[in-house]
């Protein structure tokens, strides 16, 4: 169980606190186009100013590669945060991130002031989490608040460094959401516990299925990945995704199933394509029928989707990470549309979306307050569910 001290635990009056924030929102022309993860940052923010405190941002924006790019400056942020807030956000504009100019607006502030600071990636050391950028954030603070699940699984100056240099480290109320549902309810769920796993690669989710067959009931496998195990089951897969490295780990893994008492699904049948385009012509092929060369598996059938949809029923915690097809295209994207809706209809449930495109699947669909939790961090997540220490987690004060 995953315990850790949070903004809750703490009274920053009078204080100069750093709050780790994940600013990294898309930026055309000046004008941010997706601000929910500004809106999201809000919460901590606030809690934070009512307390008195001298609240002091960062985050990363893109990758500049350690050197000023005028593009990627956190100056609009600023401008917006500003405007979400209803008070002024000072934006520290300083090409050393804490330089000169970062250091006096932060010794100008009264209590309750903001303050943003440059894009943490200006610095070289920022992604190698150096000692020296460390120290410099640290300089500008007492307590630091980390509230970037995003980068949680990487070990940075802003996020990790900086904690050896403070005495108060605690995470904000995102981060807490994160490990409340990625950590302790995946590790201590309540059953049925039922995952869905999708997307394109086995390769990329080996250690996901591997540390998830020792923790659910029920392991649904639905996207391009479920071609490989179909391989593993003597199959012929046709032109689908397959990685023929890992069909002695996909046996390996029913097998493992098979030991543990987990339930393992794997498509009944597959919506088959003679092209990857929206526009190709299309077939059901049933799970014990071949798939011809020529023709690949871009979605789970119909009766995938009935069968995937029963296992669903009744279960009271569920993590899904990765789409069920090619959900981009409208053509492949029914299998994707059937568990959403299935999650979303479930009573009582505990219902937990793991990152990156089944977290974009569900919003786009417009199931996203349905969902119990929707996680912030695609990379993050999904280490989370490999059962891995997140050094971003692990550097905050433990209660
Ligand atoms: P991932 O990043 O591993 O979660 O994979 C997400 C991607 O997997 C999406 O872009 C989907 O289009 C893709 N995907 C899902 N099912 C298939 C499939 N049957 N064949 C090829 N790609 C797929």
């Amino acid at each position: 169980m995953l315990n850790k001290k949070s903004v809750d635990d703490i009274n920053v009056k009078g204080k100069r606190v750093l709050v780790r924030c994940d600013f990294n929102v898309p930026i055309i022309d000046g004008k941010i186009t997706d601000e929910n993860r500004l809106v999201a940052a809000l919460p901590t923010i606030k809690k934070l100013i009512a307390d008195g405190g001298k609240v002091v941002l960062c985050s990363h924006l893109g990758k500049p590669k350690g050197e000023p790019k005028p593009e990627l400056s956190l100056a609009p942020v600023a401008v917006r945060l500003a405007e979400l807030l209803g008070q002024e956000v000072k934006f520290a504009a300083d090409a050393n991130v804490v330089g000169e100019n970062a250091k006096a607006a932060v010794a100008a502030m009264n209590d309750g002031d903001v303050v943003l600071l440059e894009n943490t990636r200006y610095r070289a050391e920022e992604t190698k989490n150096g000692e020296e950028f460390s120290k410099e954030l640290a300089s500008l603070c007492d307590v630091f608040v980390n509230d970037a699940f995003g980068t949680a699984h990487r070990a940075h100056c802003s996020n990790v460094g900086v904690t050896q240099y403070v005495d108060t480290a605690v995470v904000g109320y995102l981060m807490q959401k994160e490990i409340d549902f990625l950590g302790n309810a995946v590790n201590n769920p309540e059953r049925p516990f039922v995952a869905i796993l999708g997307g394109s690669k086995v390769s990329s989710k080996i250690s996901v299925i591997n540390n998830l067959l020792e923790k659910v009931d029920t392991l649904i496998i639905g996207g391009g990945m479920a071609y490989t195990f179909m391989a593993a089951d003597g199959k012929k897969v046709g032109n689908s995704l397959l990685e023929e490295d890992y069909i002695d780990y996909a046996k390996d893994m029913v097998k493992k199933a098979e030991e543990k008492g987990v339930k393992l699904l794997i498509p009944q049948d597959n919506v088959c394509a003679d092209d990857f385009s929206n526009d190709a012509n299309i077939k059901i092929v049933a799970k014990d029928q071949d798939i011809e060369d020529g023709w690949e598996g871009l979605d789970i059938g119909p009766k995938s989707c009935e069968v995937f949809c029963e296992a669903l029923k009744g279960a009271k915690t569920v993590v899904w990470n990765g789409p069920m097809g090619c959900f981009e295209m409208p053509k492949f994207a029914e299998g994707t549309i059937a568990v959403a809706k299935a999650l979303a209809d479930l009573d009582g449930a505990t219902t937990i979306i793991g990152g990156g495109d089944s977290a974009s699947a569900v919003n786009n669909l417009g199931f996203g307050d349905k969902m119990t939790h929707i996680s912030t961090g695609g990379g993050a997540s999904l280490e989370f569910l490999e059962g891995k220490e997140l050094p971003g987690v692990a550097a905050a004060n433990d209660k």
